[in-house]
């Protein structure tokens, strides 16, 4: 279709071309040229950690930060069920159990409130995944971190240039993940990345990252996997991280224009603009429709697709997924607001590089179809 406007479209407006073309110019184009080095030095600095381990993407990131902060066998880590299965598969593929949260249905968040009755023994971290648009509220888990003595595993994907309370979103974690997925808010293509300010647990993520080569080459005392992130990607990442404040205006521009013009819609809610702690950074901009609504988000989705305009559901809960159900993980488990969320929840086209036209014209088709 000639005139679709897709779900997302990434934004490649610095200097992406001339970093690529240093790359082929030098040769460097493996994991060993100087982008990378720098690509981390950045990013750790914009959320005030000291060092950055990039990575092939945000999945490996968070498998990376799990098996460094040595959670495995016996260990639990605290997460959302309304999330993308990265985190679950992280915890598990490192022999660790995850224990879910139900979420919040103003802020699409885990309710942070219910976390402290998750605790047991067996639980090292609390994985804290800000989704969508705004952060976690972070006073409250800190106090669980010092309380109980806890990790804190901050997936940052969806949020790099949001703030809490005026502080970096990714500062939070002993190990903060990011992804660069082209639907976040900058782009490597595929990439991903750990920061930390720990210099034993940036030494064991870099490791992991490359084989666990040992001092003496190829003789080693642990698995690991090669995750490296090449060059490539790399110079693409710091054009981009050069972007990073423009990147978040415009966001919070788009969400202000869909606020504009699909806001008064009686059907659905948007999120918020702001809350006390932060303002919504739009990562992507989600519709959620009524509660006894006569439409399902399924129809709705494969309608407006037809109009010409691509759509995605929100997350599938974790506690209904049929791989964790046959392996007998939360058997009768229930966490109500996280299926309303993937019930009730879808987004729309939102992406750096939607023209303001394209805004109108999914605000116009949607208005019009609920009409
Ligand atoms: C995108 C995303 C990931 C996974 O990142 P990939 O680079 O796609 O592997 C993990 N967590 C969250 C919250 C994400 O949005």
């Amino acid at each position: 279709m000639n005139n679709f406007i897709p779900v997302n479209t990434p934004l490649l407006s610095g200097n992406e071309k001339k970093y690529l073309n240093e790359c082929i110019d030098t040769s460097w184009i493996s994991s060993e040229g100087p982008f990378v080095k720098q690509f981390e030095d950045m990013l750790a600095k914009e959320v005030n950690q000291k060092y950055g381990i990039a990575c092939s993407n945000g999945t490996a990131a968070l498998e990376i930060a799990i098996r460094a902060l040595n959670i495995g066998k016996n260990d639990e880590v605290i997460m959302p069920s309304h999330t993308i299965i990265s985190c679950a598969q992280a915890i598990i593929k490192n022999g660790a159990t995850p224990v879910l949260v139900d979420s919040d249905i103003n802020t699409w968040n885990m309710d942070v409130s219910q976390i402290e009755s998750k605790i047991t023994k067996n639980t090292k971290a609390i994985m804290v995944v800000h989704l969508y648009g705004f952060p976690l509220e972070m006073d409250e888990i800190l106090r669980l971190k010092k309380k109980y003595n806890l990790y804190i595993i901050e997936d940052t994907a969806q949020m790099l240039g949001q703030t809490y309370k005026g502080i970096a979103c990714g500062s939070f974690g002993d190990i903060s993940t990011f992804s660069f997925y082209p639907n976040k808010l900058i782009t490597t293509g595929e990439g991903g990345m750990c920061v930390t300010s720990d210099k034993v647990l940036a030494e064991k993520c870099k490791s992991l990252r490359n084989l666990c080569f040992g001092e003496k080459r190829f003789i080693h005392e642990e698995l690991g996997w090669n995750y490296r992130m090449t060059n490539i990607q790399a110079a693409l990442g710091v054009a981009q991280l050069e972007k990073l404040a423009f990147h978040v205006k415009i966001k919070r521009e788009i969400g202000s224009m869909y606020q504009e013009l699909l806001g008064n819609n009686s059907h659905f809610t948007l999120a918020e603009e702001k809350t006390d702690d932060s303002e919504n950074i739009y990562w992507i901009v989600g519709l959620l429709l009524n509660k006894n609504s006569k439409y399902t988000v399924e129809n709705i989705m494969k309608e407006l697709g037809k109009l010409g305009i691509g759509t995605r559901p929100f997350f599938y809960p974790m506690h209904l997924q049929p791989v964790f159900l046959d392996m007998n993980l939360f058997e009768g488990e229930e966490y109500p607001v996280a299926e309303e969320l993937y019930n009730r929840g879808f987004y729309i086209p939102s992406g750096l590089g939607i023209s303001d036209d394209d805004i109108r014209k999914v605000s116009k088709t949607i208005n019009n179809f609920f009409k």
